[in-house]
Protein backbone atom coordinates (compact mmCIF):
# COMPACT_ATOMS: atom_id res chain seq x y z
CA UNK A 1 0.00 0.00 0.00
CA UNK A 2 2.89 2.26 0.97
CA UNK A 3 5.17 1.52 -2.11
CA UNK A 4 2.07 2.22 -4.21
CA UNK A 5 1.12 5.30 -2.38
CA UNK A 6 4.84 6.62 -3.25
CA UNK A 7 4.97 5.09 -7.16
CA UNK A 8 2.25 6.67 -8.12
CA UNK A 9 2.97 9.97 -6.43
CA UNK A 10 6.26 9.91 -7.57
CA UNK A 11 5.19 9.35 -11.23
CA UNK A 12 2.92 12.61 -10.90
CA UNK A 13 5.98 14.71 -10.04
CA UNK A 14 8.15 12.91 -12.63
CA UNK A 15 5.58 14.62 -15.58
CA UNK A 16 5.84 18.26 -13.55
CA UNK A 17 9.50 19.05 -14.47
CA UNK A 18 10.90 22.56 -13.72
CA UNK A 19 10.99 24.35 -16.94
CA UNK A 20 13.54 25.43 -19.54
CA UNK A 21 16.49 23.02 -18.19
CA UNK A 22 18.46 22.77 -21.13
CA UNK A 23 21.83 20.37 -21.58
CA UNK A 24 23.82 23.52 -20.74
CA UNK A 25 23.33 23.04 -17.51
CA UNK A 26 26.08 19.61 -17.45
CA UNK A 27 28.15 21.69 -19.87
CA UNK A 28 30.83 22.20 -17.22
CA UNK A 29 33.13 19.94 -16.29
CA UNK A 30 32.92 19.87 -12.22
CA UNK A 31 36.87 19.47 -12.24
CA UNK A 32 36.59 21.26 -8.61
CA UNK A 33 34.62 18.18 -7.22
CA UNK A 34 37.43 15.28 -6.46
CA UNK A 35 36.17 13.48 -3.86
CA UNK A 36 38.72 10.61 -1.89
CA UNK A 37 38.81 8.62 1.35
CA UNK A 38 39.97 12.16 2.75
CA UNK A 39 37.69 14.09 1.89
CA UNK A 40 34.47 12.70 0.62
CA UNK A 41 31.75 14.26 -1.20
CA UNK A 42 28.97 14.89 1.34
CA UNK A 43 25.96 14.48 -0.11
CA UNK A 44 23.72 12.64 3.13
CA UNK A 45 22.48 15.40 5.98
CA UNK A 46 21.57 18.57 3.92
CA UNK A 47 24.09 20.42 4.53
CA UNK A 48 24.95 23.44 2.79
CA UNK A 49 28.25 23.27 0.13
CA UNK A 50 28.87 26.55 0.17
CA UNK A 51 30.00 26.48 3.13
CA UNK A 52 29.40 29.93 5.60
CA UNK A 53 28.99 33.60 4.78
CA UNK A 54 32.33 35.07 5.08
CA UNK A 55 30.61 37.48 7.98
CA UNK A 56 29.72 34.54 10.16
CA UNK A 57 33.37 33.22 9.59
CA UNK A 58 35.18 36.21 10.39
CA UNK A 59 32.61 37.28 13.66
CA UNK A 60 33.39 33.74 14.27
CA UNK A 61 37.04 34.19 14.23
CA UNK A 62 36.94 37.78 16.22
CA UNK A 63 34.73 35.95 19.10
CA UNK A 64 37.65 33.93 19.86
CA UNK A 65 39.19 36.17 21.53
CA UNK A 66 36.62 36.31 24.27
CA UNK A 67 36.17 33.18 24.48
CA UNK A 68 37.30 33.66 27.99
CA UNK A 69 34.24 35.39 29.16
CA UNK A 70 30.50 33.62 29.32
CA UNK A 71 28.20 34.45 26.27
CA UNK A 72 25.09 36.22 28.11
CA UNK A 73 25.35 39.22 25.93
CA UNK A 74 26.12 37.90 22.44
CA UNK A 75 23.18 35.52 23.71
CA UNK A 76 20.78 38.43 24.18
CA UNK A 77 21.41 40.12 21.05
CA UNK A 78 20.72 36.84 19.13
CA UNK A 79 18.18 36.42 20.80
CA UNK A 80 16.74 40.10 20.41
CA UNK A 81 18.12 40.32 16.72
CA UNK A 82 15.91 36.47 15.62
CA UNK A 83 12.83 38.25 17.51
CA UNK A 84 13.14 41.49 15.16
CA UNK A 85 13.84 39.46 12.19
CA UNK A 86 10.58 37.92 12.33
CA UNK A 87 8.54 41.29 14.13
CA UNK A 88 8.38 39.02 17.17
CA UNK A 89 9.90 40.32 21.13
CA UNK A 90 12.40 38.62 22.29
CA UNK A 91 10.31 36.73 24.89
CA UNK A 92 9.09 34.99 22.04
CA UNK A 93 12.38 33.18 20.83
CA UNK A 94 13.63 30.22 22.55
CA UNK A 95 17.46 29.50 21.56
CA UNK A 96 18.79 25.39 21.02
CA UNK A 97 21.67 24.01 20.49
CA UNK A 98 20.59 23.45 16.72
CA UNK A 99 16.77 23.10 16.48
CA UNK A 100 16.75 19.50 17.20
CA UNK A 101 17.41 21.10 20.96
CA UNK A 102 14.68 23.10 20.58
CA UNK A 103 11.95 20.41 19.69
CA UNK A 104 13.02 18.79 22.35
CA UNK A 105 12.33 21.22 24.82
CA UNK A 106 9.02 21.71 23.38
CA UNK A 107 7.91 18.16 23.04
CA UNK A 108 9.67 18.11 27.04
CA UNK A 109 7.20 21.07 28.21
CA UNK A 110 4.45 19.46 26.71
CA UNK A 111 4.52 16.31 27.79
CA UNK A 112 5.57 17.69 31.55
CA UNK A 113 2.11 19.68 31.17
CA UNK A 114 0.14 16.81 30.28
CA UNK A 115 1.68 15.11 32.90
CA UNK A 116 1.47 17.48 35.76
CA UNK A 117 -2.37 17.46 35.31
CA UNK A 118 -2.84 13.76 34.69
CA UNK A 119 -3.47 13.29 31.18
CA UNK A 120 -1.71 10.55 29.11
CA UNK A 121 -0.04 12.34 26.24
CA UNK A 122 1.18 10.41 22.42
CA UNK A 123 3.07 11.72 19.84
CA UNK A 124 1.44 12.13 16.52
CA UNK A 125 4.31 11.76 13.08
CA UNK A 126 3.86 11.37 9.51
CA UNK A 127 5.52 8.59 8.17
CA UNK A 128 7.89 9.03 6.99
CA UNK A 129 9.24 12.21 8.07
CA UNK A 130 12.46 13.38 10.74
CA UNK A 131 12.74 11.50 13.03
CA UNK A 132 13.88 13.70 16.20
CA UNK A 133 10.19 13.65 17.61
CA UNK A 134 9.60 10.09 17.82
CA UNK A 135 13.41 9.79 19.34
CA UNK A 136 12.76 12.15 21.90
CA UNK A 137 9.59 10.83 22.68
CA UNK A 138 10.59 7.19 22.77
CA UNK A 139 13.41 8.62 26.00
CA UNK A 140 10.11 9.95 27.45
CA UNK A 141 7.84 6.51 27.11
CA UNK A 142 5.53 8.62 25.44
CA UNK A 143 3.40 6.08 22.65
CA UNK A 144 3.98 7.42 18.92
CA UNK A 145 1.30 7.41 16.11
CA UNK A 146 2.26 7.14 12.60
CA UNK A 147 -0.18 8.34 9.73
CA UNK A 148 0.99 7.41 6.41
CA UNK A 149 1.42 10.75 3.84
CA UNK A 150 -1.44 10.85 1.26
CA UNK A 151 -0.74 9.56 -2.28
CA UNK A 152 0.92 13.00 -3.02
CA UNK A 153 3.27 12.73 -1.02
CA UNK A 154 2.07 14.89 1.49
CA UNK A 155 1.43 14.92 5.24
CA UNK A 156 -1.69 13.65 5.98
CA UNK A 157 -3.66 16.14 8.33
CA UNK A 158 -6.47 14.41 8.35
CA UNK A 159 -5.33 11.04 9.26
CA UNK A 160 -3.41 12.90 11.71
CA UNK A 161 -6.63 14.21 13.16
CA UNK A 162 -7.86 10.86 13.22
CA UNK A 163 -4.98 9.81 15.61
CA UNK A 164 -5.88 12.31 17.55
CA UNK A 165 -9.72 12.09 18.25
CA UNK A 166 -9.12 8.22 18.58
CA UNK A 167 -6.83 9.25 22.06
CA UNK A 168 -7.95 10.35 25.20
CA UNK A 169 -5.34 12.53 26.36
CA UNK A 170 -3.18 14.94 25.06
CA UNK A 171 -1.67 14.91 21.44
CA UNK A 172 1.48 16.16 20.33
CA UNK A 173 1.45 16.74 16.62
CA UNK A 174 5.37 16.99 15.15
CA UNK A 175 4.45 18.49 11.77
CA UNK A 176 7.56 18.85 9.19
CA UNK A 177 6.85 21.48 6.92
CA UNK A 178 8.56 21.00 4.55
CA UNK A 179 8.57 17.64 5.70
CA UNK A 180 12.15 15.70 5.43
CA UNK A 181 12.75 13.30 3.50
CA UNK A 182 10.01 14.01 0.83
CA UNK A 183 10.93 18.29 0.65
CA UNK A 184 7.00 18.52 -0.01
CA UNK A 185 5.21 21.34 1.90
CA UNK A 186 1.28 21.51 2.82
CA UNK A 187 -1.21 23.88 1.74
CA UNK A 188 -0.32 27.33 3.93
CA UNK A 189 -4.34 27.80 4.74
CA UNK A 190 -5.26 24.17 5.51
CA UNK A 191 -2.74 23.97 8.47
CA UNK A 192 -3.62 27.09 9.47
CA UNK A 193 -7.17 26.58 9.72
CA UNK A 194 -6.13 22.90 11.60
CA UNK A 195 -4.45 24.71 14.11
CA UNK A 196 -6.69 27.66 14.31
CA UNK A 197 -9.68 24.89 15.13
CA UNK A 198 -7.56 22.43 17.23
CA UNK A 199 -9.05 21.60 20.67
CA UNK A 200 -7.23 22.67 24.11
CA UNK A 201 -5.66 19.33 24.35
CA UNK A 202 -3.73 19.63 21.12
CA UNK A 203 0.10 21.15 20.55
CA UNK A 204 1.83 21.49 17.09
CA UNK A 205 5.59 21.76 16.80
CA UNK A 206 6.09 22.84 13.03
CA UNK A 207 9.31 22.26 12.56
CA UNK A 208 10.20 24.36 8.87
CA UNK A 209 14.17 23.62 9.02
CA UNK A 210 14.24 24.10 5.44
CA UNK A 211 11.14 26.58 4.83
CA UNK A 212 13.60 29.12 3.69
CA UNK A 213 14.55 27.19 0.79
CA UNK A 214 10.75 27.36 -0.44
CA UNK A 215 10.28 30.42 -2.92
CA UNK A 216 6.60 29.48 -3.48
CA UNK A 217 4.82 32.69 -3.12
CA UNK A 218 1.87 30.92 -1.87
CA UNK A 219 4.08 29.18 0.95
CA UNK A 220 3.54 31.29 4.46
CA UNK A 221 5.21 30.41 7.82
CA UNK A 222 3.18 29.41 11.18
CA UNK A 223 4.89 32.04 12.32
CA UNK A 224 2.10 34.27 11.81
CA UNK A 225 -0.02 32.10 14.09
CA UNK A 226 2.73 32.84 16.72
CA UNK A 227 2.17 36.76 15.66
CA UNK A 228 -1.53 36.24 16.24
CA UNK A 229 -0.95 34.95 19.64
CA UNK A 230 -1.62 31.53 18.94
CA UNK A 231 -0.67 28.97 22.16
CA UNK A 232 -0.67 25.33 21.03
CA UNK A 233 2.39 25.76 18.85
CA UNK A 234 6.33 26.23 18.64
CA UNK A 235 7.66 27.22 14.85
CA UNK A 236 11.66 25.33 15.07
CA UNK A 237 14.12 26.92 12.44
CA UNK A 238 17.80 26.99 12.30
CA UNK A 239 21.27 28.14 11.24
CA UNK A 240 22.38 24.67 9.97
CA UNK A 241 20.82 24.56 6.54
CA UNK A 242 20.73 27.46 3.94
CA UNK A 243 22.82 29.58 6.76
CA UNK A 244 25.26 27.04 6.34
CA UNK A 245 26.15 26.84 10.23
CA UNK A 246 25.46 22.63 11.14
CA UNK A 247 28.31 22.45 12.86
CA UNK A 248 28.14 25.32 15.37
CA UNK A 249 24.65 23.99 16.15
CA UNK A 250 21.91 27.51 16.67
CA UNK A 251 18.19 26.79 16.65
CA UNK A 252 15.69 27.75 17.99
CA UNK A 253 11.85 27.77 18.75
CA UNK A 254 9.30 30.71 18.35
CA UNK A 255 6.21 30.87 20.17
CA UNK A 256 3.75 33.16 21.88
CA UNK A 257 5.58 34.55 25.34
CA UNK A 258 3.50 32.14 28.01
CA UNK A 259 5.07 28.88 25.55
CA UNK A 260 8.00 30.03 25.37
CA UNK A 261 8.95 30.40 28.65
CA UNK A 262 7.83 26.98 29.38
CA UNK A 263 9.85 25.75 26.42
CA UNK A 264 12.91 27.55 27.75
CA UNK A 265 12.26 25.66 31.06
CA UNK A 266 13.92 22.46 29.27
CA UNK A 267 16.43 24.29 27.86
CA UNK A 268 20.00 23.51 29.08
CA UNK A 269 21.65 26.81 30.33
CA UNK A 270 23.28 28.85 28.31
CA UNK A 271 23.01 26.66 25.48
CA UNK A 272 24.43 29.08 22.40
CA UNK A 273 28.23 29.34 22.67
CA UNK A 274 29.77 32.42 22.11
CA UNK A 275 31.33 31.89 19.17
CA UNK A 276 28.02 30.33 17.02
CA UNK A 277 26.00 32.93 18.49
CA UNK A 278 28.47 35.55 16.99
CA UNK A 279 28.76 33.79 13.95
CA UNK A 280 24.76 33.50 13.36
CA UNK A 281 24.30 37.31 14.03
CA UNK A 282 26.20 37.59 11.09
CA UNK A 283 24.69 34.83 9.10
CA UNK A 284 21.38 36.32 9.34
CA UNK A 285 22.51 39.75 7.96
CA UNK A 286 24.58 38.22 5.10
CA UNK A 287 21.63 38.24 2.77
CA UNK A 288 23.62 37.89 -0.05
CA UNK A 289 24.99 34.74 0.94
CA UNK A 290 21.66 33.69 1.46
CA UNK A 291 20.50 34.32 -1.90
CA UNK A 292 23.46 33.23 -3.30
CA UNK A 293 23.08 29.64 -1.45
CA UNK A 294 18.94 29.48 -2.59
CA UNK A 295 20.29 30.51 -6.13
CA UNK A 296 22.75 27.80 -6.40
CA UNK A 297 20.55 25.21 -4.96
CA UNK A 298 17.78 25.88 -7.89
CA UNK A 299 20.62 25.19 -10.29
CA UNK A 300 21.64 21.92 -8.33
CA UNK A 301 17.77 20.58 -8.69
CA UNK A 302 17.39 21.64 -11.97
CA UNK A 303 20.87 19.57 -12.91
CA UNK A 304 19.96 16.93 -11.03
CA UNK A 305 16.10 16.79 -12.14
CA UNK A 306 17.76 16.78 -16.36
CA UNK A 307 19.78 13.84 -15.49
CA UNK A 308 17.18 12.01 -13.59
CA UNK A 309 14.60 12.35 -16.58
CA UNK A 310 17.17 11.14 -19.01
CA UNK A 311 17.77 8.21 -16.90
CA UNK A 312 14.09 7.97 -16.45
CA UNK A 313 14.81 7.54 -12.35
CA UNK A 314 11.23 9.23 -11.15
CA UNK A 315 11.87 11.86 -8.31
CA UNK A 316 9.30 13.70 -5.62
CA UNK A 317 9.29 17.05 -6.49
CA UNK A 318 10.89 18.69 -3.31
CA UNK A 319 10.98 22.35 -2.49
CA UNK A 320 14.19 22.17 -0.80
CA UNK A 321 18.11 21.51 -0.77
CA UNK A 322 17.23 17.86 -0.94
CA UNK A 323 15.60 15.41 -3.17
CA UNK A 324 14.07 11.57 -2.82
CA UNK A 325 14.99 10.13 -6.49
CA UNK A 326 14.61 6.36 -7.69
CA UNK A 327 17.37 3.26 -7.60
CA UNK A 328 16.68 0.97 -9.64
CA UNK A 329 17.96 -2.16 -8.34
CA UNK A 330 19.23 -2.91 -5.01
CA UNK A 331 19.78 0.29 -2.70
CA UNK A 332 22.30 -1.24 0.06
CA UNK A 333 24.56 -1.76 -3.49
CA UNK A 334 24.17 1.70 -4.58
CA UNK A 335 24.84 3.17 -1.34
CA UNK A 336 27.89 1.36 -1.33
CA UNK A 337 28.97 1.70 -4.66
CA UNK A 338 28.64 5.38 -4.40
CA UNK A 339 30.85 5.33 -0.92
CA UNK A 340 33.40 3.06 -2.71
CA UNK A 341 33.83 6.49 -4.74
CA UNK A 342 33.83 9.08 -1.65
CA UNK A 343 30.40 10.10 -2.79
CA UNK A 344 28.18 9.55 0.63
CA UNK A 345 24.83 9.64 -0.30
CA UNK A 346 21.31 9.53 1.90
CA UNK A 347 18.74 6.74 3.10
CA UNK A 348 16.18 4.77 1.83
CA UNK A 349 12.78 6.05 3.99
CA UNK A 350 10.91 3.22 4.85
CA UNK A 351 7.84 2.75 3.72
CA UNK A 352 8.86 4.58 0.66
CA UNK A 353 11.59 1.97 -0.43
CA UNK A 354 12.92 2.28 -3.95
CA UNK A 355 13.83 6.33 -3.07
CA UNK A 356 17.04 7.27 -1.80
CA UNK A 357 17.31 10.81 -0.17
CA UNK A 358 20.21 13.01 -1.94
CA UNK A 359 21.25 16.58 -0.64
CA UNK A 360 21.44 19.31 -3.21
CA UNK A 361 24.98 20.29 -2.79
CA UNK A 362 26.78 23.14 -4.98
CA UNK A 363 25.86 22.78 -8.76
CA UNK A 364 29.64 21.56 -9.48
CA UNK A 365 29.00 18.99 -6.62
CA UNK A 366 25.58 17.94 -8.94
CA UNK A 367 27.49 17.41 -12.00
CA UNK A 368 29.88 15.02 -10.19
CA UNK A 369 27.26 13.16 -9.06
CA UNK A 370 24.92 13.40 -12.43
CA UNK A 371 28.09 12.13 -14.17
CA UNK A 372 28.08 8.86 -11.50
CA UNK A 373 24.48 8.41 -11.64
CA UNK A 374 25.01 7.70 -16.06
CA UNK A 375 28.01 5.69 -15.10
CA UNK A 376 26.33 3.71 -12.61
CA UNK A 377 23.28 3.49 -15.39
CA UNK A 378 26.16 1.81 -17.56
CA UNK A 379 27.87 -0.41 -15.27
CA UNK A 380 24.09 -1.72 -14.34
CA UNK A 381 24.17 -0.43 -11.05
CA UNK A 382 21.03 1.75 -11.61
N1 LIG B 1 14.58 19.30 11.50
C1 LIG B 1 14.79 18.73 10.33
C2 LIG B 1 13.65 18.50 9.42
C3 LIG B 1 16.08 18.31 9.95
O1 LIG B 1 16.27 17.70 8.78
C4 LIG B 1 17.14 18.53 10.84
C5 LIG B 1 18.50 18.10 10.50
O2 LIG B 1 18.81 17.56 9.49
C6 LIG B 1 16.86 19.14 12.07
C7 LIG B 1 15.57 19.51 12.38
C8 LIG B 1 17.91 19.35 13.09
O3 LIG B 1 18.73 20.40 12.72
P1 LIG B 1 19.64 21.19 13.71
O4 LIG B 1 19.56 20.55 15.06
O5 LIG B 1 20.99 21.14 13.12
O6 LIG B 1 19.06 22.58 13.74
Amino acid sequence: MQRRTLLSCATLFTAAATGGVTSSLMAKTPENVNPSAANPLFLNFNENSLGMSPAARRAMLDSLARANRYPDAVQAALTGAMGDFYGLAPDNVAMGNGSAEAIQAAFQAVVHDARTSGEPVQLIVPSPTFICAEFYARSEGVPVVKTALTKECLVDLEAMNEAARRFNGRSVFYICNPNNPTGTTLDTAALAAFIKAAPANQFFIIDEAYAEYVRRPAFESMITLVRAGYKNLVVTRTFSKVYGLAGLRVGYALSEKDTARKVRAFLSLGNINGVAASAALAALKDRTFVEKSLAATELSRAILIQTLKALNLRYVASETNFMLHEVKGSMSAYVKAMAQRHVIVGLEYPPLTGFNRITLGSPEEMRYFCALLKTFRKNGLL
